[in-house]
């Protein structure tokens, strides 16, 4: 989807599902919590959050939660993630917080690089909106290994 495509009121409601979703983030040991809310292109909303473990290796980000629970739900074709995080018990206007790179490694898997489009969300009227491509300059994905 190009930006100008996306609607406000579209932003707005996965801004709001993705603060939904930070409020049952588990990060005892970061205490920074995350909440992403991931749309797929037949319209269906997919909610993650932060999940931490004390081993710490074991922990999964908001966003590839999202993204697990849609891909083991059989969907695979997305449009836009909207991402918000902060400090443990932050409300208000959040910091914004980009997807760290192996998260976007993950939406390289299944997103075009082009027109998928990431949130950072401060506040449901507060944003930033970039394509996949702009915050993964040239990543490597399937079609790399397409002989
Ligand atoms: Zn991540």
């Amino acid at each position: 989807m190009a930006k100008e495509a996306l609607k406000k009121e579209t932003v707005e409601e996965l801004i709001r599902k993705a603060l939904e979703a930070r409020t049952y983030s588990y990060s005892p040991y970061s205490h920074y919590e995350v909440g992403a809310a991931l749309l797929s292109k037949d319209g269906r909303i997919f909610t993650g959050c932060n999940i931490e473990n004390a081993a710490y290796t074991p922990t999964i980000c908001g966003e590839r939660t999202a993204f697990f629970k849609a891909v083991s739900q059989g969907v695979r074709d997305f449009t836009a993630i909207a991402v918000v995080a902060g400090p443990a018990g932050a409300l208000g206007e959040l910091p914004l917080g980009a997807p760290c790179g192996v998260c976007r490694q993950v939406m390289m898997e299944f997103c075009d690089p082009a027109s998928f489009l990431i949130i950072l969300g401060a506040t449901p009227e507060k944003y930033e909106v970039y394509t996949l491509e702009e915050l993964l300059p040239r990543g490597f994905g399937p079609k790399d290994l397409e002989g």
